[in-house]
């Protein structure tokens, strides 16, 4: 009867009743420590992880389409979704309001799906501090130096030279909360974080309070163990 869950209750089709609650898996780092880069990696990885859309008031840049990258909104729109309950979290990062729709949320993780929040340390912290705090896995990214998250912001080509200055200067705010976080991960090589990361989550998988399913499977071991030694 009973089979240990090593993922999502989507793997095992069995135990309904017992299905596992997805994970809420948080990463933050300063822009250009290579959290979307590494996201999108992570959703190669496994596809079964949910990507939160979050709702934005700031422009799209070239290349991002609405409902894929972000939900573009009015500020009257985000503050009306605010007012009536349906984030998660919000906040106000670079003087833009940012926020994660609830209801996808609650959606997947009732289905057993994990989601991944690309979200600031407001965000982490306000959703650390809901109900769903103790279902969280939140993971930090630093940059293995101040010239090197210079270098990639400039790099990437997306941004203005205003833009640019003015995310630096922020990227000290959101490194100063580093401390708040399950995991921290200095970033030096794509690859090795990625692996890392892959690491973290599936070990977080692995807690026993991640696997409702084993009070079953260790009651078959019983009965199984007490047919042949009784
Ligand atoms: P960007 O404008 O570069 O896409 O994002 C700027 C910052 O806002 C990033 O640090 C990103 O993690 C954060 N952010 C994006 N979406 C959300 C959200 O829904 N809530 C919060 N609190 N921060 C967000």
């Amino acid at each position: 009867a009973g089979q240990a869950q090593q993922g999502g209750a989507h793997r095992t089709g069995n135990h309904a009743m017992e299905r596992r609650r997805g994970l809420l898996i948080i990463l933050s780092s300063p822009s250009g420590a290579g959290k979307s880069t590494l996201a999108g990696r992570l959703r190669d990885w496994d596809p079964d992880i949910v990507f939160s859309i979050s709702a934005t008031t700031r422009k799209p840049r070239p290349g991002e389409t609405d409902g894929v990258d972000y939900r573009f909104l009015t500020q009257a729109d985000f503050d009306a979704r605010v007012a009536a309950g349906e984030m998660l979290e919000h906040a106000q990062v670079f003087g833009n309001s940012y926020g994660t729709p609830r209801a996808p949320v609650e959606a997947a993780i009732e289905t057993g799906q994990d989601v991944l929040f690309d979200i600031d340390w407001q965000g982490a912290q306000q959703i650390r501090n809901s109900a769903l705090g103790l279902n969280t896995l939140s993971i930090f990214l630093l940059p293995p130096s101040i010239a090197e998250l210079h270098r990639r912001l400039e790099t990437r080509g997306q941004d203005s030279p205003e833009t640019i200055a003015r995310r630096m200067r922020q990227s000290w705010d959101e490194i100063s909360h580093w401390d708040g976080y399950d995991f921290v991960l200095v970033n030096a090589d794509l690859a090795e974080t990625e692996a890392r990361l892959r690491t973290i989550i599936t070990a977080t998988r692995l807690r026993r309070s991640q696997q409702p399913g084993l009070t079953a499977h260790v009651l078959a071991l019983q009965a199984e163990f007490e047919e042949i030694h009784p």
